[in-house]
């Protein structure tokens, strides 16, 4: 249920109202939009009636959220989510967030020069798996705590923010200290104690959508994270699985307004595991920016051929450098940019 607020109401009657939902057994999440002020209440709303609300004078209308998603509806908070990533990356709103790097961390050397040609190229976030979870169990596993470190150190270079995958609950107080975004991937979207883990934390989640997960199951995590009081999570497309061989999977790109139709959680792109091939990244990439999407996921590699894994879906640092010159000028006509490293620590 959501109460819409009068635009006059004072802040001594809004926290009037606020306290007396809390005292009748609800949960509360404020928001204060450019619009209007929304309250949403979380919890068994079957108990009360829209007359227990109207009765406010500050009320200006009261409405039932037939959506089994909350905290992440649009109807909760109008505006767009702006989640901050640090060293002056945001995403959300016009803030465009581009993530680079390669699918496995693999050595210091190659990690460290890769980030230099990331940053001059136009990406403001840097990522690469340290811990993968490949379909192989014979496959390269990655190289678990080497490879944040490794990170950190191209972090320590470029200031780059840092976007990782974590796959279990035990190593999730060293990703909260290590990394600026954990990702979760596509094969995890609906292990919910993992969730419900992140939900107890306040960093920055990128949840991939599941492989075969509608857009409400998807949403439905996200509402596991926030549930917990986490509200710092982004959204990412990375294809779908459909009756299609040509491609990995099928890049759901209707998927972007109508996630954000449907949520106020910035959503971010990542064409390189919907196409599963380099040639179709650059053409995806595009199509995402006019859809709408606040980012981009694309993995680079400097010898793609060679790479630990996904090869075959990494762009060289020269054909990056070429897409972002294209993107950045889809993005003056979205009106989106792309924030400028401000490096902190
Ligand atoms: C990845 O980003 O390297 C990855 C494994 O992605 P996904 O979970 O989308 O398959
Ligand atoms: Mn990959």
């Amino acid at each position: 249920m959501i109460i819409h607020v009068k635009r006059d109401a004072t802040e001594s009657n809004i926290k009037t109202l606020v306290s007396n939902i809390e005292e009748a057994g609800f949960k509360v999440h404020r928001s204060d939009g450019e619009r209007r002020t929304i309250i949403g209440l979380i919890g068994d709303t079957s108990k009360v009636s829209e007359n227990d609300f109207k009765k406010y004078s500050i009320v200006d209308g009261v409405y039932r959220i037939q959506k089994p998603y909350k905290k992440a509806n649009r109807s909760f908070q109008e505006d767009d989510s702006v989640i901050d990533i640090g060293n002056g990356v945001k995403v959300g709103a016009e803030n465009f967030m581009v993530c680079a790097g390669p699918c496995s961390v693999e050595d210091l050397d190659s990690t460290v020069e890769l980030a230099i040609k990331l940053k001059d190229a136009g990406a403001n976030s840097l990522r690469g798996g340290a811990f993968k979870p490949r379909t192989s169990p014979y496959s390269f596993q990655g190289l678990g705590v080497e490879g944040l470190k490794i990170l950190n150190e191209a972090k320590k270079e470029t200031g780059l923010p840092i976007v990782s995958e974590l796959m279990g609950t035990d190593h999730l107080d060293t990703f909260v200290d290590m990394v600026d975004v954990i990702q979760i991937g596509a094969r995890n979207m609906q292990n919910f104690d993992l969730l419900k883990a992140l939900g107890q934390t306040n960093k920055p989640i990128y949840l991939k959508r599941g492989m075969s997960a509608t857009i409400q199951e998807w949403l439905m995590s996200a509402e596991y994270i926030m549930a917990g009081g986490n509200n710092n999570v982004v959204l990412v497309e990375r294809g779908i699985r459909t009756f299609e061989t040509a491609t990995r999977n099928t890049l759901d790109i209707q998927a972007v307004p109508v996630a954000q139709k449907e949520s106020h959680l910035p959503i971010i792109v990542d064409p390189s595991h919907a196409a599963g091939v380099r040639y179709l990244i650059p053409s995806m990439a595009k199509a995402a920016v006019m859809a709408g999407a606040n980012g981009l996921q694309i993995e680079v590699h400097e010898d793609p051929e060679n790479a630990w894994s996904d090869g075959q879906q990494c762009l060289t640092p020269a054909e990056f450098k070429e897409l972002m010159d294209t993107i950045n000028v889809l993005l003056e006509i979205e009106g989106k940019t792309v924030n400028k490293i401000v490096q902190t620590k």
